[in-house]
C-alpha cells in the first residue's frame, strides 16, 4: 500500500511525521470523507510506541529550540506562514474533502487565519518581556523559560485553525510538540509537517502522530516527559486527559464543548438578530462557540421565529465544494446518528419542530429549530454539535439571564439589542469565556479565549499563550551582582 494517497489532486503522505522522518505504522484507518462517505485513504494508526517514539523526538530536540533565539524562531514561523500562504487552495480543499465544511470558507477565511497565527505568535514573541523590578535594591528579573515537550491534541470541526492556533504559540515559547489530530480529519496535519520542514523548523520540533485517541491518547499524556497538554475537544475525553496527566502534575490547557446562548431583546434590531441566530447553522453547526440556544423575548417572538423561518428556508444546503453551499455535511454517521437521537428524544418529550428534523439523503441533517423545549432538557442542557437550535421565550431581564445561565458550560454567549446600558448589564452577568453584544464570531488573537465551568479549564490568546506554554522565573540579583544582605 502506499504511503502517499492524493485527495482532490494534492498528495498526502499518511504515515506519522517524527524526528524529522515519516514513519509507518503497522497498521492503518480508513479515512472517510463526509461529502459521499468515500474511503480518502488508509491512515497510520499509531501505538502508544509510536507515540512514545514522537515524545523522545520532542525532547531530544527541546535543548536547542528552546536556545534558539527569539528572532530566529520568529524568522521560521513566518516562512511556516509564508508556506501555508502558497497552499492555501490545496489546504483547503484537502480540509473540505476531509472534514466537509465550506471550502469557500476555508480558502478565504480560515487558511489565511491559519498562516496568521504563525505570524501573530511569531511578532507576539518579540513584544514579550517583563519590565525588571527592583527590592531594596536587589534587580527581579522575569523570564518566560520554554517549558518542554508540549503535547497538543485537536478536534475535526476545524482541524488546521485549531492545531495552529495551539502550535504556534507552543513553538513560539520555545517548546517542541507532539500534535495528535483528530482521526476523522487527519490529512491537513500532514500537509503542515511538510510545510513546516520546508520552511526549516528543525527536527523533531514538529512531530504528528495519526491514529485513535483512544488508542495513544493515554500513552502521550501520561507520559512524564510531556510538559505541557493542550486539548480541544468533548468534556468526556478532558476528563479522561485529566485524569491520565493527573500523577505527574502536568498543566493542561481544556477548550471544550458548550451550550452558549443568543438573547434576543425586543429593542433588538430584529433582522441583525436574525441573522446572527441562522448564522448558527455554519459549519453544519459543528462550532463549539455555536449560540444554539436562543432567547427571545416574549413579546417580538412571533415575528422573530416569522422572519428566522423565512431565512432559514433560504440556506442552501449540499455539497460544501460549491460556491453557492451554506451548510455543508455532518461529519461521520456516527456524529449524524448522534443528532438524530437528541432530536427524537426532544420531541418524545414535548419538543415542537418549527423547521427540519430529519435526515436527508447521505450525510446531511436538515437544519432544526424546536421550540416548548424545557429548560432541564436534554435538547437545552447538552451540546448537540449538529445544525439544531432550541427556541425559548422570556418575559424580563431578570429571566434572561437565569436561562442563559443555567447549563453547565459557559464558553460564550451572543446578545441583540439596541440599548447599551442593558448590553454592558446583562453581559457582566453572564457566564461566558466570550460575550459578543450585536455580533458573532469576531475574534483577536491577542484577547484571552476559553471557557468557564465544563467549557474549559484556561485561556489562550495573546501573553495568555506564552502564560501557559512557558515556565515563568523570576531571577533576583543583588546589588553589583553580591548578595550583601
Ligand atoms: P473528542 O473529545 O472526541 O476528540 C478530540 C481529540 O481527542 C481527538 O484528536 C481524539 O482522537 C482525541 N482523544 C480521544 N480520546 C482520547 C484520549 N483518551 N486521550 C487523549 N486524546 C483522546 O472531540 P471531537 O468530537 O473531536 O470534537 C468535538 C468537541 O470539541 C465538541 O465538544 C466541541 O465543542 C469541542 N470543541 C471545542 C472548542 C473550543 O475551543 N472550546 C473548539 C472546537 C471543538
Amino acid at each position: 500500500m502506499s504511503d502517499l494517497i492524493t485527495v482532490a489532486g494534492v498528495s498526502v503522505d499518511t504515515r506519522h511525521w517524527i524526528g524529522g522522518q515519516r514513519v509507518a505504522s503497522a497498521d492503518t484507518f480508513a479515512d472517510l470523507s463526509p461529502i459521499d462517505g468515500s474511503v480518502l485513504g488508509e491512515i497510520a494508526r499509531g501505538t502508544p510506541a509510536e507515540a512514545g517514539a514522537a515524545v523522545a523526538a520532542a525532547k531530544a530536540a527541546f535543548p536547542s529550540w528552546a536556545a534558539t533565539p527569539r528572532a530566529e524562531r520568529a524568522r521560521i514561523l513566518h516562512a511556516i506562514a509564508d508556506g501555508v500562504e502558497k497552499r492555501i487552495e490545496e489546504l483547503a480543499i484537502v480540509e473540505t474533502t476531509d472534514n466537509g465544511a465550506l471550502l469557500r470558507s476555508h480558502r478565504r477565511g480560515v487558511m489565511p487565519r491559519v498562516a496568521h497565527n504563525f505570524r501573530f505568535f511569531a511578532d507576539w514573541l518579540l513584544k514579550l518581556d517583563h519590565e525588571d523590578f527592583e527590592t531594596r535594591g536587589h534587580t527581579n528579573h522575569v523570564s518566560w523559560d520554554p517549558a518542554g515537550p508540549s503535547v497538543l491534541i485537536t478536534p475535526w470541526n476545524a482541524p488546521l485553525m485549531l492545531a495552529t492556533w495551539k502550535v504556534a504559540p507552543a513553538l513560539a515559547a520555545g517548546n517542541t510538540v507532539v500534535l495528535k489530530p483528530a482521526e476523522w480529519s487527519p490529512l491537513t496535519a500532514s500537509l503542515l509537517a511538510d510545510i513546516a520542514a520546508q520552511a526549516g523548523l528543525p527536527a523533531g520540533v514538529l512531530n504528528v502522530v495519526q491514529g485513535y485517541g483512544a488508542e495513544i491518547g493515554d500513552a502521550l499524556t501520561s507520559h512524564p516527559d510531556v510538559r505541557r497538554i493542550s486539548f480541544t475537544g468533548s468534556v468526556p475525553t478532558a476528563r479522561r486527559i485529566a485524569a491520565s496527566a493527573a500523577p505527574n502534575l502536568t498543566p493542561l490547557s481544556l477548550e471544550l464543548g458548550g451550550k452558549s446562548p443568543l438573547l434576543v431583546f425586543a429593542d433588538a434590531d430584529l433582522d441583525l438578530a436574525v441573522d446572527l441566530a441562522v448564522e448558527q447553522y455554519d459549519n453544519a453547526g459543528q462550532v463549539c462557540l455555536a449560540a444554539t440556544r436562543i432567547l427571545v423575548e416574549e413579546s417580538v417572538a412571533e415575528e422573530f421565529t416569522r422572519r428566522f423561518v423565512e431565512k432559514a428556508a433560504r440556506l442552501k444546503q449540499g455539497d460544501p465544494r460549491e460556491e453557492a453551499t451554506d451548510i455543508g455535511p455532518s461529519i461521520h454517521s456516527r456524529q449524524l446518528e448522534k443528532i438524530d437521537g437528541f432530536v427524537r428524544r426532544a420531541v418524545e418529550t414535548g419538543a415542537r419542530v418549527v423547521i427540519g428534523g430529519y435526515r436527508k439523503e447521505g450525510q446531511y441533517y436538515a437544519p432544526t429549530l424546536l421550540t416548548d423545549v424545557a429548560q432541564a432538557s436534554e435538547i437545552v442542557q447538552e451540546e448537540v454539535f449538529g445544525p439544531v437550535l432550541t427556541l425559548q421565550t422570556f418575559a424580563t431581564e431578570e429571566e434572561a439571564v437565569h436561562l442563559a445561565n443555567d447549563t453547565r458550560f459557559g464558553l460564550a454567549a451572543t446578545l441583540a439589542t439596541g440599548d447599551h446600558e442593558r448590553a454592558e448589564r446583562v453581559s457582566a452577568q453572564l457566564v461566558a469565556g466570550t460575550a459578543w453584544v450585536n455580533c458573532f464570531f469576531v475574534r483577536d488573537l491577542q484577547a484571552p479565549f476559553g471557557g468557564s465551568r465544563l467549557s474549559g479549564v484556561g485561556r489562550e490568546g495573546g501573553t495568555w499563550s506564552f502564560d501557559f506554554y512557558c515556565d515563568l522565573k523570576n531571577t533576583v540579583t543583588a546589588p553589583n551582582g553580591w548578595n550583601n544582605h
